[in-house]
């Protein structure tokens, strides 16, 4: 496995040109050139350069016959370049093989046993070896996972992993594989997934909030991830919801982690009922009419709901994308999260698009080559 050799890193308005093909190609020269507020010849100029080294792409002519020379739009070639993304949970590597528009063509899990740093490296760079033997060729890997990512090499504050100390991990995975690699964290990646290639590709402006095991927020603005090391903290999760709410580990009343999360959700329905029930039981209990599980989740859907009212009036963003491996309560109390959104909003506020989804585990691995293909395009 060899990295293939990375090519001249683009200048200035070039990265620009190259990620608006990119995300939105194929696009004809002219609204290329509208779209960036440049001349068409200043367009060419950014773009020959572009062109050599392969990642843009000459299509076929949109214009009918007969119209006069028609322009050749620009695209990328997806298939020119793959990238692998890796997301590590405390058990296990999840692996996905890209193209260079972020589409999934293989995927891999393989298990986490021994946890030491090194025994992780082995194990993620397996994960890649088995992904490249599927594609043509790896450019750069991207590995996202919860907790502090320092300078996009190292990682702190991974304690599912048993890590009290700074980890290299990309240094680590970079040894093992020869290839570039770049370190994310986990919430963030899949929030420049949404914004590169997902449900925020037509929007500067959104929110992502997740839900499952803990609470994940991460906000995009102008186009950019909010990125401090705050992300990696989680600081979202003891935001105050409920005053009447069950207690969090740290002894907040309410909080979005006793009140969203699906360990907050199942302790508090167990309490109700004197036995264990896991958090697919909690919502089928719900969905029957069961008192106490219909209690805690109706809690929890406008507990959801005054938090996204609370994001959209102190980030004014248009758009909130609601998902993680806890999403089903909020879709299946979806009027109820609505409801209670509202109510915590100016009668005079501008609409926010509230997009509540599913979204397959291996998201968060794409995301992770997301970030490899940002790394490469941008040239950093
Ligand atoms: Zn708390």
């Amino acid at each position: 496995m060899t990295a293939e050799p990375s090519w001249h890193p683009l200048e200035g308005t070039m990265h620009a040109v190259a990620v608006e093909v990119l995300i939105h190609g194929p696009l004809p020269r002219s609204e290329l050139a509208r779209r960036l507020d440049l001349s068409p010849a200043t367009l060419t100029r950014l773009t020959k350069p572009l062109l050599d080294m392969g990642l843009l792409v000459e299509t076929d002519p949109q214009a009918p016959a007969g119209m006069g020379r028609p322009s050749l739009p620009l695209d990328i070639d997806p298939d020119s370049r793959h990238f692998v993304g890796i997301k590590l949970t405390s058990d296990e590597v999840h692996g996905v093989l890209t193209d260079l528009r972020a589409r999934v063509v293989a995927l891999e899990i393989a298990e986490i046993g021994d946890r030491s740093p090194d025994a992780v490296a082995d194990r993620v760079a397996q994960v890649v070896e088995r992904l490249a033997s599927k594609g043509p060729g790896v450019t750069s890997v991207g590995v996202s996972a919860g907790g502090l990512v320092d300078d996009a090499a190292s990682l702190k504050a991974a304690a599912y992993l048993g890590w009290d100390e700074p980890v290299p991990l990309a240094a680590l995975i970079a040894e093992r594989t020869g290839l570039p690699v770049v370190l994310a964290n986990d919430v963030e990646a899949w929030a420049q997934a949404e914004r590169w290639f997902g449900d925020g590709c037509n929007d500067d402006d959104f929110a992502l909030l997740t839900t499952g095991v803990g609470v994940g927020y991460c906000v995009v603005t102008h186009g950019q991830t909010a990125s401090g090391t705050d992300v990696g903290v989680g600081v979202a999760g003891h935001i105050p919801l409920d005053p009447l709410g069950p207690l969090c580990h740290e002894g907040h009343h309410g909080c979005a982690e006793a009140m969203l999360t699906s360990g907050g959700i199942c302790s508090a329905v167990s309490v109700g009922l004197g036995r264990a029930v896991g958090y697919d039981e909690v919502l089928r209990l719900a969905h029957e009419g069961e008192p106490v599980a219909t209690q805690v989740v109706l809690a929890s859907a406008r507990a959801y709901g005054r938090l996204l009212a609370l994001i959209a009036n102190l980030t004014f963003v248009p758009l909130i994308i609601v998902s993680g491996e806890g999403v089903d309560l909020a879709i299946e109390w979806e009027s109820a999260v609505r409801a209670e959104f509202d109510a915590g909003r100016h009668p005079m506020a501008s609409p926010v698009r509230l997009l509540i989804k599913r979204a397959p585990f291996t998201e968060r691995a794409r995301g992770a080559a997301v970030v490899a293909i940002q790394t490469h395009v941008l040239g950093r």
